[in-house]
């Protein structure tokens, strides 16, 4: 079956993209006085799924740099991955898994990382297509700080995710050719992209 392939001028959109994203993050958390260092939890055992074929093959870009046997590990702790997230589903719990990417608390593909992990955490907000306004309120920590500044008096910043989020369906609708609506729509967990490999044209 042929693959679908991110092309060089495209995948460098992706990045940019990605780049901008994290400024954005970053602007936003700086004027919180916000990080993760210290905090007791780790997003990466959060449940989401990822949406676009673009982002699930600039994260095969990035497992194909690594060593063959790294690879292999991942596959596999992709794999124990879904067998416990099904249990937990069976049970009619969400599941709470820790990323297969994550070792030792840190991302191993951390500049191929997808954009939920690159917006979760500070206050945000985006405009979605019907006009309706999405205010995401940010992780329990930064909740906490968000709370502190506005008895304080002070103003709230937030990342505006809208035009991010436009930019990424405009990569996604090149790469399918601007045919977007012929394809199966992307639900997956970054263990199903890893262990289902590059997706293929249909
Ligand atoms: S995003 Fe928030 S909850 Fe998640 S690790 Fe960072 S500080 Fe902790
Ligand atoms: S891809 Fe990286 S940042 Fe995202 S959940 Fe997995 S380990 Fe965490």
């Amino acid at each position: 079956m042929p693959r679908l392939e991110l092309s060089g001028p495209l995948e460098q959109r992706l990045a940019e993209l990605y780049a901008r994203m994290e400024e954005a993050y970053d602007k936003v958390a700086r004027a919180l006085d916000f990080g993760c260092t210290g905090c007791p939890d780790n997003c990466c055992d959060s449940y989401f799924q990822h949406h676009t074929y673009a982002e699930w093959l600039y994260l095969h870009h990035g497992l194909r740099q690594l060593a063959v046997a790294k690879q292999q590990e991942i596959t596999e702790r992709a794999t124990e991955y879904l067998r416990r997230c099904a249990k937990a589903e069976a049970q009619g719990l969400r599941p709470q898994v820790m990323c297969p990417l994550n070792e030792e608390g840190l991302c191993i593909l951390y500049k191929h990382r997808l954009l939920v992990c690159r917006t979760h955490g500070v206050p945000a907000k985006m405009r979605r297509p019907d006009g309706r306004v999405l205010n995401f309120p940010g992780c329990f920590r930064c909740q906490q700080l968000v709370d502190g500044k506005r008895e304080q008096g002070l103003e709230i910043p937030v990342m505006p995710r809208t035009a991010l989020l436009m930019e990424l369906v405009d990569i996604e609708n090149e790469l399918l050719c601007f045919r977007r609506h012929l394809y199966p729509k992307v639900n997956l967990t970054i263990a199903e992209m890893i262990v289902r490999g590059e997706p293929a044209l249909f």
